[in-house]
Parts: structure tokens; C-alpha cells; sequence
């Protein structure tokens, strides 16, 4: 049996897709080319795209009023080409951010080297919530307590902060488009897009390989590109021509699309959010219950995603990723800004692997707790 793997991304991905990537990796569908090998213009390579689109539409139920586009440069060039494509939405060239951990200080960072962006809220800071006190990132500034420009071109926050382990989805609806960056929980759960008016993810963590990097935009808000905005990666020429102002990511699209045929197989993003509810209880609880582990986010924006955890004894850390490695646990080790452990358990994590680890984590405390 393969070891479970736990990475933060590149992630996991279903077996069943890795061995159907194996068994065509040479010959797709009898073309006598790998997928590798195709003209991105030719009718086999339109046909992967034109289903990869049609199955994640189907999956998030995405209106036909939102442009689905392919593109590459990760989520963390979006940082940059989301300022560059909505900016000019607004006369002040101006956009607003919600700031609830590293990922979107970082987009907020790179945004001010673009337009005059400003915080609308942030979380990094002590707050008191039911006589406990919690540390900055481990908890979501409310909507309510946004402060909003309503001459802003967009809101931008991150559903799920990778890093901390804190997710959320409740959004309000706002007079102003509200883009999201979703790349560790894209597909986890379903996406209300009266709401959301963009979705932005690089595909590593719960799509498919890297080098991918997935757009859901309002065809409303294009049109608007600042000049200085790269044509590759614009939006608008982007949906104009089906993600094909140069050579789109083709072999990280075509096994994101089978991994979106992988996921209606199993059922759909509503059964998929059931089970990874499941996964993340089960291992909340776990932690939750002992002494010996903890986990220290506000208990409403826990992440279903990626859950980081601590030893009591951060001496026993080392010992941990050891046997947990020679346990086949691959990848625990957290973020090196938070310490201790970080298990991420997305759509391709089986709830035997959770299983697996919680085992582990029991054992492990019953030696050395
Ligand atoms: C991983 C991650 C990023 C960065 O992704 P790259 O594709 O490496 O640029 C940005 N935001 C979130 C929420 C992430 O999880």
C-alpha cells in the first residue's frame, strides 16, 4: 500500500487518476501521442479542455454569466494580476483586503505594488472571543466588522488560509465584486456565486499538478485590464480566446479533468463536503480530547483543509515526523511560521488515511504522553 501523504501541496492526488495517467501516459486514447506531445490547437487537446471545463461547471455549478479560464503563474502571480485585470473597475484604481493569515497579507503586499489598496480588516492581532483569547491569524475578521471603500473595484480575502489552518465562507453580499482566493479549498465545498464575483486557485493543492492555475471570473468584470497588465494573463483575452493566448499548462489541465470526473464519480462537491466534514471532526476531536496535542484556531474557522497541530513538548516533534514516516504518515511537518505539525487532509485523502493518523497520534501519545 502506498503511505498517506499529508502535504500541504503539491498535494495528493486519487490513485485512480494516477494510474490512469500512467496506463495513457504514452498513447492518449489511441492518438499514438501523450498528452505532453499535443498540439494544444488539435482536436484531442480541445476535446480535454472542452470536458475539463464543462465537468467543473457542472461540479460548482458555475453560471454561465462566470468565464471559467486555464492559465499558469500559481496563485501568487494572481497577487499581482488580479490588481492588474480589476483594478480599472474602480475611477481610483483602488481595491479593499481582508487580511485573516499569510496568504492574503501576502496578496494584500503585492497589491500595493499596483494600485492604493487598502485593509479593510485583518486578524492579525490578539482577540477575545468567550473568555479566550485568541493569537493573530488563528481566527476570521467577521464581515460585519469590514471596513468597506464603496468606490473600491473589489474585495479580496482567502477562503482558506493554508498556512494557519483557518477557513471560511459565510460571505455577506456586498454592493462591490468580492474575489476569493480559494487554492487550498477549491472543490471542497460548494461556492455561492451570487456572492463571489471571482475565484482564483493554483491547482497544487486540491485540482491537480502545479503549474496550473484555475480563474472563475464574472464576465461582467472584464474589460477593465490596466495597461501594463501582460496579454498572456489577462483576463479578458484569456476568455476570448479559451485560455489560449499562448500554450495553456496542458498536462496539469488534463489531469485536473480527470480529477473533476474523478469527483462526480464519488458523487459530487456536496458528497465530497460531507466527507471531508468527517475527516476534519475526526481529527479535531482527536486533538481536542488529549493533553497532548492541541490545536489553537477559533473553533468556527477551523480549517477542513489543513489542520496544524503542536505537541505539549516541542522536543518530541523530531520523534514524531520519524515514526510518523516509518508509520507511512509522509509530510506532517507544519509550516516553519507556526511549528509543530500540519496535516492536510483535502478531496484526495481518504478517511482511512485520517483514520491512519489518529491511530497514530494515540499511540504515539499513549508512549510518550
Ligand atoms: C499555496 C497557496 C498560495 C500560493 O500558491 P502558488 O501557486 O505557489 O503561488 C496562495 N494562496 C493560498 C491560499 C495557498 O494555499
Amino acid at each position: 500500500m502506498r503511505p498517506w501523504n499529508f502535504s500541504a501541496g503539491p498535494a495528493v492526488l486519487p490513485f485512480d487518476v494516477l494510474q490512469q495517467v500512467s496506463a495513457e501516459l504514452t498513447d492518449w486514447h489511441g492518438s499514438g501521442m501523450s498528452v505532453m506531445e499535443m498540439s494544444h490547437r488539435g482536436p484531442q487537446f480541445k476535446q480535454i479542455i472542452t470536458e475539463a471545463e464543462q465537468d467543473l461547471r457542472q461540479l460548482l455549478a458555475i453560471p454561465d454569466d462566470f468565464a471559467v479560464l486555464f492559465t499558469q503563474g500559481g496563485a501568487q502571480a494572481q497577487n499581482a494580476l488580479v490588481p492588474l485585470n480589476l483594478l480599472g473597475l474602480s475611477a481610483d484604481k483602488t481595491a479593499d483586503y481582508v487580511v485573516s493569515g499569510r496568504w492574503s497579507q501576502k496578496s494584500f503586499e503585492e497589491a500595493q505594488r499596483i494600485g492604493a489598496v487598502r485593509l479593510a480588516a485583518s486578524s492579525n492581532q490578539i482577540r477575545e472571543m468567550d473568555a479566550t483569547e485568541y493569537a493573530p491569524y488563528t481566527w476570521f475578521p467577521e464581515p460585519a466588522q469590514w471596513d468597506i471603500n464603496e468606490k473600491a473595484a473589489y474585495v479580496h480575502a482567502c477562503s482558506n488560509e493554508t498556512v494557519g489552518g483557518v477557513e471560511f465562507g459565510d460571505w455577506p453580499e456586498l454592493d462591490i465584486p468580492l474575489v476569493i482566493d480559494a487554492s487550498s479549498d477549491i472543490l471542497s465545498q460548494p461556492i455561492d456565486f451570487t456572492r463571489v464575483a471571482a475565484v482564483y486557485a493554483g491547482a497544487q493543492k486540491n485540482i491537480g499538478p502545479a503549474g496550473l492555475t484555475l480563474i472563475i471570473v464574472r464576465k461582467d468584470l472584464l474589460g477593465h485590464a490596466l495597461p501594463q497588465c501582460p496579454s498572456a494573463l489577462n483576463y479578458t483575452l484569456l476568455e476570448q480566446q479559451g485560455s489560449m493566448v499562448n500554450t495553456p499548462p496542458t498536462f496539469a489541465i488534463y489531469v485536473a479533468g480527470l480529477v473533476f470526473k474523478w469527483l462526480q464519480q464519488q458523487g459530487g462537491v456536496a458528497e465530497i463536503e460531507r466527507r471531508n466534514k468527517e475527516k476534519a471532526q475526526l481529527l479535531y476531536e482527536t486533538i481536542d480530547r488529549s493533553g497532548f496535542y492541541a490545536n489553537s484556531v477559533a473553533p468556527s474557522v477551523r480549517s477542513r483543509m489543513n489542520i496544524p497541530f503542536q505537541l505539549h513538548d516541542s522536543q518530541l516533534d523530531e520523534l514524531f515526523l520519524k515514526e510518523a514516516a516509518e508509520a507511512g504518515l509522509l509530510q506532517l511537518k507544519g509550516h516553519k511560521s507556526v511549528g509543530g505539525m500540519r496535516a492536510s487532509i483535502y478531496n484526495a485523502m481518504p478517511l482511512e488515511g485520517v483514520q491512519a493518523l489518529v491511530q497514530f497520534m494515540q499511540r504515539f501519545e499513549e508512549k510518550y504522553g
